[in-house]
């Protein structure tokens, strides 16, 4: 019910209760104005009759004086009282007017018919006294009958009178009765006016403004600490309380939508700190593992609700290859030719999204239910790579399109990383390998050796290492020109390089002198690969513009870790032993002992 409703309905009925209340208090006010007249109109008749007896009284004592002194001023007073008397008698009369039952009149009538009586002996009292007839007069006026007669009046009265009081007395009683009723039922309205008043104020105060006042104050309380759980109540009515529950749901409503303003800047400078972290981490990664190991580690926290593959064109199979994995994608193969992506193709970012119409990349295992998503990887105009990423099935679409600008940006840094990586891997190829032939060079030689010997030592495994060097070189310079030295060097490196099965371990040390090495192989085992490499070069045949530049034979030196002393003298012992070889006629194979092991080292 409307506030407004309830409040009418109380006036209502107050006003009613109010009404009423009055009301019986004016009849019992009433009732007590009927008291009063019963008391005045008795104070009326008391008097009236207290003069008629009076008066009768009076009027003996004038007549027996007259009659005992025949003075005439008795005579006088006597007549004068008399004409008092019949104006009493008049007003008596009249009694009945004025509210006189009938036995009250009745007992007044006879009052008065004695009283009446006695004025008739009077006159023939007073006739006698005047012609002088005293004994008459007298006996008449102080007769037994006479003093009987004024008896009969006083009784008269006093019977009037009596009854008079009884009737008064009862009517003042009933009157009293009523007007004790009525203030009481005045009195228990009023009453229950007050209940009621309590009562609407107690509904208004409490249910109607109390409850809601607090249950508001404690949702502001909350709004205040920037608690938005708290939910104003639904108070939808139309008063002051009303419009302060709406006014707060705006307010709400209104720091809802700034804090997800501020959770959005916090989420999207989270993500840039995590974009800048991860384009730092990139640009410092030497090899493929490292960015791989960044990548794998940063685009999750990035795009969370992504799982997804980082792809690296293979230089050698031209085949796109996975180098990482997180969330566990499901759907996109290891890896496929680049033909079978989209993106890829296109050079452009390509989404199938679920239900929507578009064609799915053909290495995707079926036709996808999820979003995915191909960024290919562009460096210089060209895709070197791929990010794919699946949309994990609870993400909705407002997340995806936030979180795609930051894919795009992690899609442009790994494309900006591989291009560096590759642009790297070059230059340290170039640096370390030998322009001639092919072979890795000397720098390369020296990173290797030491990996390999602290490999070799750490594992105690066998380590050897062979030294070549072509015989009379310089022959083959003075006497075909220098072409035809590189010629022969090309030759030999083509031989070198294909002489372990695992890539890699050739090196021209510079000039016409090589190394082979041999990690795992034991001093015989390498002896009998020397042996072939020395066959092989035997047997090169090179020619140089039309003409054959001869036989090619080359000096061995061959060392082994453990058996030929310690693994950081391994070159030099292999030198040494080449030098013999050398000095004993060239074209052989020497085989370090262990002395010369010693020798290096005291070298
Ligand atoms: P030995 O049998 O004692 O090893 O005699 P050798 O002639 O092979 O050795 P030597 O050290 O006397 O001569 C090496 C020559 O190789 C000297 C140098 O001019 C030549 N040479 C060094 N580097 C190159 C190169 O890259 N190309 C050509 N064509 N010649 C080179
Ligand atoms: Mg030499
Ligand atoms: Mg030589």
């Amino acid at each position: 019910m409307r506030l407004s409703t309830i409040t009418n309905w109380a006036y209502g009925a107050t006003v009613a209760l109010t009404l009423a209340s009055g009301t019986t208090m004016l009849l019992a006010s009433h009732v007590e104005e009927e008291e009063r007249a019963a008391v005045a109109q008795r104070a009326v008749f008391d008097q009236l009759t207290a003069t008629l007896e009076e008066d009768v009284y009076r009027l003996s004592e004038q007549a027996r004086g007259f009659v005992v002194t025949g003075n005439p001023s008795h005579m006088i007073a006597y007549r004068r009282e008399r004409a008092a008397l019949r104006t009493v008698e008049d007003r008596v009369r009249h009694l009945k007017d004025a509210g006189a039952s009938l036995a009250e009149l009745q007992a007044l009538q006879q009052a008065l018919y004695w009283a009446d009586a006695l004025l008739d002996e009077q006159d023939a009292a007073l006739k006698a006294a005047q012609q002088d007839q005293d004994a008459t007069a007298r006996a008449i006026l102080f007769g037994d009958e006479y003093g009987r007669e004024m008896d009969r009046v006083a009784s008269q009265v006093a019977k009037f009178q009596y009854m008079l009081d009884q009737r008064t007395d009862q009517a003042v009683a009933r009157a009293t009765e009523t007007s004790r009723l009525w203030r009481t039922m005045s009195e228990v309205m009023l009453g229950v006016t007050a209940l009621l008043f309590l009562c609407v104020l107690y509904f208004i105060l409490k249910q109607r403004i109390l409850h809601p006042v607090v249950r508001l104050s404690d949702v502001v309380t909350r709004l205040a600490a920037q608690d938005y759980a708290a939910i104003p109540p639904d108070l939808r009515q139309v008063d002051e309380i009303g419009d302060m529950a709406q006014a707060i749901r705006v307010f709400r409503e209104n720091g809802l939508e700034r804090q997800k303003l501020e959770q959005e800047r916090e989420r999207d400078r989270a993500s840039r700190d995590l974009l800048s972290r991860m384009t730092q981490r990139l640009q410092g990664c030497d090899t493929m593992r490292d960015l791989a190991e960044v990548v794998r580690r940063f685009t999750p926290e990035i795009a969370p609700l992504f799982a997804g593959r980082l792809y690296v064109q293979d230089s050698r199979s031209g085949l796109m290859q996975q180098v990482c994995a997180w969330g566990q994608p499901t759907l996109s193969r290891a890896d496929f030719p680049p033909s079978a992506c989209w993106a890829l193709r296109r050079g452009q970012p390509h989404r199938p999204a679920g239900t929507a119409i578009d064609i799915p990349c053909d290495h995707l295992d079926g036709v996808p239910d999820a979003a995915t998503l191909c960024m290919p990887l562009i460096a210089q105009g060209e895709s070197i790579g791929l990010l794919y990423l699946e949309r994990a099935e609870h993400a909705s679409t407002d997340d995806v399109v936030r979180t795609e600008k930051y894919i795009e940006m992690v899609g442009e840094n790994i494309g900006l990383a591989l291009a560096n990586l590759r642009l790297r891997d070059a230059l340290r190829e170039m640096a370390m390998a030998d322009a001639l032939t092919g072979l890795a060079n000397r720098r390369h030689f020296d990173e290797v050796l030491s990996y390999q010997v602290e490999q070799a030592e750490r594992q105690r495994s066998p380590l050897s290492c062979l030294m070549i060097d072509i015989d009379h070189f310089k022959h083959f310079n003075d006497e075909f020109g220098h072409d035809a030295g590189d010629a022969v060097l090309q030759a030999v490196g083509r031989v070198l390089g294909k002489a372990l099965r695992e890539k890699g371990n050739a090196f021209r040390l510079g000039g016409e002198e090589f190394v082979l090495m041999m990690p795992g192989f034991g001093p015989e085992q390498a002896l009998e690969r020397a042996a072939q490499v020395q066959q092989e070069l035997r047997d090169l045949r090179v020619d140089h513009r039309g003409k054959p530049l001869g036989p090619i034979t080359a000096s061995f030196g061959l060392a082994a870790f453990p058996d030929h002393g310690p693994a950081d003298r391994l070159l030099r012992t292999a030198d040494a032993a080449l030098l013999r070889a050398k000095r004993e006629g060239r074209d052989r194979i020497v085989v370090a002992a262990a002395r010369d092991g010693a020798a290096s080292e005291a070298a």
